[in-house]
């Protein structure tokens, strides 16, 4: 089996200032996708599903920065983000954004709550929910086959920072050991931002684990 099941595709756009990784995943029978941190560009992603004549159905918030979330009020679809990263999507202090001079506060939204170890599906497809928090209090990591969507937890060579509001170094390097490096050597890990990477690569060569 490859990354994904043989019926979905996977699209990275690389999105706004601070180059934040959004996903596409979709299904080719279905025409159906789901997407993972529209963080800015929301024309640019409008653009991929049209061509693609994909139907987006949901999103999925790895963690509720401003670098992630600040294309999610144009959409009208429902948001999925961790319980303890709620109050991220309507507090521009919490979620960074006031920093920048332009508090993003959502409102009218649906948005759902994901808890530890909850199940989505997806045309079939099993999407499992890891709380991997430290970056932010709820973090998330995605894992669908054998790829696992990190966030800003679990970067190439690197991990998330910690220097913000809420987050804990020691929670994060906890949750990589025990939730993402208990996974399988050759699942491949798509962050936040940066190149892809495997978990087998990241626990040998990772700075941050040695
Ligand atoms: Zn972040
Ligand atoms: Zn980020």
């Amino acid at each position: 089996m490859g990354v994904l099941g043989a019926d979905l595709t996977l699209k990275r756009l690389v999105l706004g200032q601070m180059a934040v990784n959004c996903y596409i995943i979709a299904s080719k029978k279905t025409k159906k996708a789901f997407i993972i941190d529209p963080g800015d560009d929301f024309l640019d992603i409008k653009k991929y599903l049209d061509d693609n004549k994909l139907e987006a159905e949901f999103i999925i918030q790895t963690h509720g920065h401003i670098d992630h979330i600040a294309a999610l009020k144009e959409f009208d679809l429902p948001i999925y983000i961790h319980e303890l990263d709620k109050d991220y999507l309507t507090d521009g202090a919490r979620n960074l954004s006031g920093f920048m001079g332009e508090p993003f506060e959502l409102k009218g939204k649906e948005v759902k709550i994901l808890k530890d170890n909850q199940v989505l599906e997806f045309g079939g497809n099993i999407l499992k929910i890891l709380h991997t928090p430290g970056h932010t209090p709820g973090g998330i990591s995605i894992i669908l086959d054998n790829a696992a969507f990190t966030g800003d937890t679990l970067f190439a060579s690197g991990i998330g920072r910690t220097d913000f509001p809420g987050s804990s170094t020691d929670a994060l390097i906890k949750a990589i050991k025990e939730k993402l490096f208990t996974l399988d050597d050759g699942v491949v890990i798509y962050p936040g931002h940066g190149e892809p990477s495997t978990i087998g690569r990241e626990k040998k060569e990772n700075p941050f684990f040695e």
